[in-house]
């Protein structure tokens, strides 16, 4: 069986570095045989364990529900993902950010002072594996820069749509640079969905009435048909709206309720203990500015201590050959058996 696997990844790598991810499937098979035989144990031991340190009486949470609560689905008890399977894809076209908001690492992390841009062949490179495999999912202009900051983004949503007519393209914004002209512009270039954040103050009181009438005088100005309704989500307080057909949620989240860590750089958002599987590196991809691939939203590879988070560099590789490389399958093994003790996933609230 080994001498066949053998051959096969040899004829294979022959054929096309495109395929390289196969092989890597491959060398996974064993891991994948070592991992089903722990997981059985590994979830016994985390019930037992979450049944131990709740508060709560056991009537009210029973081991069936505790074991319900903490159980993963399928797809992240293996630490190998389908790249069919891939949800979104979050790009950072650019570094730049005109704020330095207390509940993100941009407040100690310089990105205002210079404008670093994605290498234009990096970013068409992306795009063009994507299309491989026909991606109808999401990719998401974010990470830390402010994605309407530099007009470069109009430009990078039409090769977008070009590349990937069946992906929805979407972006994530401060508010500040946005006009009734830019929605146009947005919409021309084939923006699909689009996030408006109202940020509030380290001590703003969080107040509902107060975020709804701001998020209404924001429409207006804007030039956006009445809200169509306000938003039912868990951590998120706003209203749902549309622009020609381009799908906006403007919102306001309590970050110091709910915030995250940000990979335990902040100290300004409380830790929490964490006994629960992430699904974000088993569903999604992260691209900084220069290429390097993070495991999920709160790493950034421009931070000392998450420069082990570093999956890998599309400027080189494929995302074929990084995305069940090694370093992501140690990444997504640790989510799996060991999040309570994992650095930084320990104390992250997403
Ligand atoms: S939260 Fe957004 S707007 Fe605020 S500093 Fe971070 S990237 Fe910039
Ligand atoms: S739990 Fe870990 S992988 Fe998931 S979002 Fe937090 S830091 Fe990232």
């Amino acid at each position: 069986m080994s001498m066949l696997r053998r051959t096969l990844k040899g004829a294979l790598r022959r054929i096309s570095p495109t395929y390289r991810s196969i092989c890597y499937a491959i060398d996974g098979i064993s891991r994948i045989e070592e991992e089903q035989r722990k997981t059985k144990d590994m979830h016994k031991q985390l019930v037992a364990d979450t049944c131990r340190e709740i508060s709560y009486s056991f009537s009210k949470n029973s081991e069936s529900s505790v074991k319900k609560a903490i159980r993963p689905p399928v797809e992240m008890t293996l630490p190998i993902v389908d790249i069919l399977k891939l949800q979104m894809v979050e790009i950072e076209t650019f570094s730049f950010c005109n704020r330095k908001c207390w509940f993100c690492p941009n407040s100690f992390i310089d990105r205002s002072s210079k404008n670093d841009y994605m290498d234009e062949k990096t970013y068409t490179k992306i795009l063009k594996e994507l299309s491989l495999f026909k991606f109808k999912g999401t990719i998401s202009y974010s990470r830390y820069n402010e994605p309407l900051a530099d007009p470069v983004i109009f430009e990078r949503l039409e090769q977008a749509r070009k590349i990937l007519p069946n992906a929805t393209l979407h972006t994530n914004t401060n508010g500040d640079y946005l006009t009734h002209e830019s929605l146009n512009m947005l919409k021309e270039a084939g923006l699909t969905t689009l996030n408006i954040q109202h940020y509030l103050a380290h001590d703003a009181t969080f107040d509902k009435q107060q975020i709804y009438a701001c998020i209404d005088e924001m429409a207006e100005k804007l030039g956006i048909a009445k809200p169509i309704k306000e938003l039912q989500h868990r951590k998120r307080c706003g209203k749902k709206l549309d622009f020609d057909g381009i799908e906006i949620q403007m919102y306001a989240i309590d970050f110091a309720k709910t915030g995250t860590n940000r990979g335990d750089s902040l100290s300004t958002i409380q830790p929490i203990s964490r006994v629960k599987p992430c699904p974000l590196p088993f569903r999604d991809i992260y691209i900084d500015y220069d290429g390097s691939v993070m495991p999920c939203c709160n790493v950034r590879s421009d931070y000392a201590p998450h420069a082990e988070f570093i999956m890998g560099n599309v400027t080189n590789d494929s995302i074929f050959s990084i995305i069940n490389n090694e370093n992501y399958i140690n990444f997504r093994h640790n989510i799996i058996h060991n999040v309570s003790e994992f650095s930084p996933c320990n104390t992250c609230n997403m």
